[in-house]
């Protein structure tokens, strides 16, 4: 099924840290608004990110719809995103979404955040089907579209590749969200130091590297050092489990996508492991990689051409929603 060109729909997204608002008429964008939380010490408080939610929302909404230069009655549904995420950013998304949609009497779609981040990839790389590798700093998982749903092939068992690694320049006294400090710190080591490697079939874990992380900081060794290593560990174990997931399937693309899909060593290796499997490779334009709100009303559109609305009396959120629970009627 595809995007009805006249279609306007509006998506908000929330489900950690990005207060964010997106507007599409058919497949062009015509407002992409967002706000992020930043704690001031230590990681997402979950309450006060849900307090920055409901400080921003009405703001955000507000921008993209004068960015879209349009009013409220002239859009057609109204979007959020339910699930997974901090169960309190969720309830407060889910609040200003069944206002809207009360406001403007149109309809509610509840959006996976996960489905959605794969849905905008697709729709801005052009890929058809590909194996989709979606690191962020609550997810890590390595997904295939078979018979309706997007299948889990590959996925962390505990903590998600972002969230490690803003962990781990945390315990260095670096600024969150750490990530990008780890990737230009790692530019500077020089010497490789052995980390726990922990595949276990298709599935990863990180809690290992966090530890053994921390321990050589302790020790003295230099946070060049420790970033470039904890790269080469941690992002080798995600292209091993990518390689094994193209190869198994066949599949000739490879997307990635996800605010970690900003760093460039890994995007180097997902590429390097195309290449060898005959396969394509697609990556998110930076702008669009980490949380907005433009993908949960792309996945929102294709919902609502699929006839599948959410009545507000039952429009409660899921924190825990895997990806692979999510019926992708929209798709043969
Ligand atoms: P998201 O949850 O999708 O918005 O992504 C946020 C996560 O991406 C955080 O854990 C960041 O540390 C991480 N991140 C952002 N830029 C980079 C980068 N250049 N290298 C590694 N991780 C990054
Ligand atoms: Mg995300």
């Amino acid at each position: 099924m595809e995007i009805p060109e006249d279609l306007i729909v509006l998506g908000i997204e929330g489900t950690a840290h990005t207060a964010g608002v997106g507007i599409i008429q058919g497949k062009e964008i015509l407002a992409n608004q967002k706000n992020m939380y930043k704690p001031e010490t230590g990681g997402i408080h979950p309450r006060e990110s849900a307090d920055h939610m409901t400080k921003w929302l009405p703001i955000v909404i507000k921008k993209a719809l004068e960015e879209a230069k349009i009013s409220l009655k002239e859009i057609d549904a109204i979007a959020f995103s339910r699930g997974p995420g901090l169960g309190p950013c969720l309830r407060t998304t889910a609040t200003a979404a069944r206002t809207l949609a009360l406001m403007a009497n149109k309809p509610l779609i509840g959006v996976n955040h996960c489905v959605a981040h794969i849905e905008l990839g697709r729709l801005l790389t052009g890929a058809e089907n590909p194996i989709t590798v979606y690191v962020s700093g609550g997810n890590t998982q390595i997904t295939h579209y078979n018979q309706q749903r997007y299948r889990i092939l590959g996925e962390t068992l505990d903590v998600p590749i972002g969230n490690a690694l803003d962990t781990i320049a945390r315990e260095m006294g670096l600024p969150h969200p750490g990530g990008p400090h780890i990737e230009k710190l790692a530019l500077k080591g020089t010497e490789f130091i052995k980390l726990p490697y922990a595949v276990k079939g298709m599935s990863l874990s990180y809690s290992g590297l966090i530890t053994a992380a921390t321990k050589l900081y302790k020790k003295g060794i230099s946070k060049e050092n420790i970033a470039f290593s904890v790269q080469e560990v941690a992002f080798g174990m995600l292209a091993e489990v990518s390689e094994r997931a193209l190869s198994c399937t066949e599949s000739k693309e490879l997307m990635f996508t996800g605010g970690v899909a900003a760093n460039q060593r890994l995007k180097q290796m997902l590429k390097q492991v195309a290449e060898e499997q005959d396969a394509t490779f697609y990556a998110i334009p930076k702008k669009l990689a980490g949380d907005n709100g433009v993908m949960i009303a792309v996945t929102g559109a294709l919902h609502y051409v699929a006839n599948d609305t959410l009545p507000i009396e039952k429009s409660y959120v899921i924190p825990r929603w895997r990806t692979d629970r999510v019926p992708i009627l929209w798709r043969a």
